[in-house]
């Protein structure tokens, strides 16, 4: 059974096929710029040249179509037709209250999904012209909804409701979603299944540390607090978003410079956490390299990044009692580990003893402890189009 797995951004699209006979991934590819000028589609194959379009694509339906026929293409594709495709899962990723599991999509699902735009407005509508789009150009294929939320459903109320008055969560919907939830969910059921436990058994504290970062608390298999909040602002210092923040700086900063909520939302979201501290770079790899070469605020940015971390991890520790494990995913939680290094140092009290040699590693599931360690300390590669393709093969099945 093959499986396309789409992830809609504004203006780009991810995939991957993915035969879940085997869990390979055939083909993976990337469209940007759509229904910008510069529209460019880039597909890879495992041990062939990259497969490159470049053609103007006005909307994300031409962006679908272009991607089912790099897929079918007679030199560059993998498949011989589109009736090989099974089932199309979808990244979505607000599901609100409502959906605590993924879904196959029907009309109710898309009028759910409708609802939730004004949760999610930056990140719905594009999900929603994705899955329109698909269905169109595939109107006899099965597809799921698979929701960043849905993993955090879980959370007492203690840790969603905002000290907020009580109806503008029962009227609007205010309170805390968390989101990566795929990718935690992912990551510590490797990391159970890495230390040969149940994972009934375990409190594991994951770390996606990526462009956007969120820690969850995770007891018995099941999210019980996670960073990110209402939207994925919350939380810890991002590549560009603030994070935890005194909700008076909002119009402090609107008095102060002249400027309406939305222009401060704006800076909140894309001018500001280690991009707005380094004045450098939303890219972790220009803030460490400057900060090696001795720019202050370069350094201050990545001491503040992984203080914020520490500082999580503590409250999580706390929050579920105790903790088993620790993981660090995404593409800094893969790929670096001088930040994982520095979160994991002064961690000793809670019976971390990182492992500072086995720690060199990057983009592999590995031990990052000793092998006493009390906790034990993970970096594992996070796959959320696996975890997109497994729930849609077990709904469509
Ligand atoms: P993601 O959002 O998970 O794709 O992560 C992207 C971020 O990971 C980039 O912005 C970089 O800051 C960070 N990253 C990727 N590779 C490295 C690396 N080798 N060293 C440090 N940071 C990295």
């Amino acid at each position: 059974m093959k499986v396309l797995v789409i992830n809609c951004g504004s203006s780009s699209l991810k995939y991957q096929l993915i035969d879940m006979q085997n869990e390979s991934v055939l083909a993976k590819g990337l469209v940007e710029r759509i229904g910008i000028e510069g529209s460019i589609l880039t597909q890879k194959v495992e041990g062939r040249d990259k497969y490159v379009i470049e053609q103007p694509m006005k909307d994300h339906k031409d962006a679908i179509k272009l991607v089912l026929a790099a897929l079918v293409d007679k030199t560059n594709g993998v498949i011989g037709s589109m009736d090989e495709i099974s089932a199309v899962g979808h990244r979505v990723v607000h599901g609100g209250e409502k959906y605590a599991q993924s879904v196959i999509i029907d009309e109710e699902v898309m009028k759910s999904l409708e609802d939730c735009v004004k949760l999610a407005p930056l990140h719905n509508p594009p999900n929603i012209i994705g899955i329109n789009a698909c269905k169109e150009l595939m109107p006899e294929t099965p597809m799921v909804a698979v929701f960043d939320t849905a993993f955090h459903q879980t959370m007492p109320e203690e840790a969603y409701i905002y000290a907020l008055p009580y109806e503008y969560y029962k009227d609007y919907g205010v309170r805390k979603y968390g989101f990566h939830g795929t990718s935690h969910k992912y990551v510590s059921a490797k990391a159970a299944e890495a230390m040969g436990k149940n994972i009934e058994d375990l409190k594991i504290i994951t770390c996606h540390l990526g462009n956007g970062s969120s820690v969850t608390a995770i007891k018995n298999g099941i999210s019980v607090d996670t960073s990110m909040g209402f939207t994925p602002l919350e939380g810890l210092a991002m590549g560009t978003r603030c994070g935890d923040l005194d909700p008076a700086i909002v119009s402090f900063l609107c008095k102060e410079l002249k400027i309406t909520v939305e222009e401060v939302e704006n800076i909140l979201n894309k001018k500001s956490g280690v991009l707005g501290i380094s004045g450098v770079s939303s890219d972790f790899r220009d803030i460490e390299n400057a900060a090696a070469e001795g720019n202050k605020r370069a350094e201050l940015a990545l001491t503040l990044f992984n203080y914020r971390v520490k500082q999580y991890i503590g409250s999580y520790a706390a929050a579920m009692g105790g903790v088993d494990c620790i993981v660090f995913t995404a593409g800094l939680g893969e790929n670096s580990p001088e930040t994982r290094e520095a979160v994991c140092s002064g961690l000793e009290f809670l019976g971390v003893d990182f492992d500072a040699a086995k720690n060199k590693v990057r983009g592999k599931l590995t031990e990052i402890s000793t092998e006493s360690s009390k906790v034990k300390v993970y970096t594992i590669p996070t796959d959320e189009e696996m975890m997109i393709a497994k729930d849609t093969v077990a709904l469509v099945k």
